[in-house]
């Protein structure tokens, strides 16, 4: 467990859970996905960037076969009529079909799965469930069904295991909350 606290453009932080604590929590997941989606050889798609050392880990951990495409999520405003349009960049594997496991760090007001989830939906998936390192439920503007959750955590600001705050952390084995 790191015990000091860490400093990241001037704001402080301490820490939250330890590299130990996130494994367990993310071995849980993995045994449960690699249970459900036993021979149903799912595409996970995991969600840059701050899903990176999540994916990395789960993914390690998950049994069975399995495809793993990265995607970016750019978000823009659209006419008035259209709000706004999120754009998925990188998806170019046919999603038609299969059985979808978006991975992402964190559902926070849920308003990045409320888009992206009807883009996929509309490429015919088999299925489409969210897997999540974080979730804070407290924040919840959307509803959104979210069957896997490596660890709820109440409204705090983390940061560190591919969280960023203003570009840095991500590279922390361990998280941190906002002092
Ligand atoms: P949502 O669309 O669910 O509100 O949040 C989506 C994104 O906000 C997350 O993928 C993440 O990048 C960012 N976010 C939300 N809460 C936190 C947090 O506590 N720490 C960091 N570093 N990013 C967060």
């Amino acid at each position: 467990m790191a015990h000091a606290n860490v400093t990241i453009h001037n704001k402080e932080f301490r820490p939250y859970l330890s590299a130990n604590q996130l494994d367990e929590a993310v071995d849980g997941l993995a045994a449960r996905l690699s249970a459900d989606y036993a021979g149903r050889r799912p595409l996970f798609v995991v969600v840059l960037t701050g899903g990176f050392m999540f994916a990395s880990d789960l993914l390690k951990r998950y049994r069975g076969e399995c495809e793993i495409v990265f995607i970016r999520v750019a978000s823009y405003e659209g006419t008035g009529s259209t709000g706004v349009v999120q754009e998925v960049l990188g998806l170019r594997e046919e999603v038609q079909g299969r059985h979808i496991i978006l991975v992402e760090d964190i559902v926070d007001t849920g308003t990045t799965m409320h888009h992206l989830l009807p883009t996929l939906q509309s490429k015919g998936p088999a299925s489409v469930e969210i897997a999540t390192l974080f979730f804070k439920p407290e924040s919840l503007r959307h509803e959104l069904s979210i069957r896997y959750v490596a660890k709820e955590i109440p409204n705090d600001f983390v940061v560190g295991y591919g969280l960023d705050y203003d570009g840095l952390g991500r590279n922390l084995p361990d998280v941190y909350v906002a002092v």
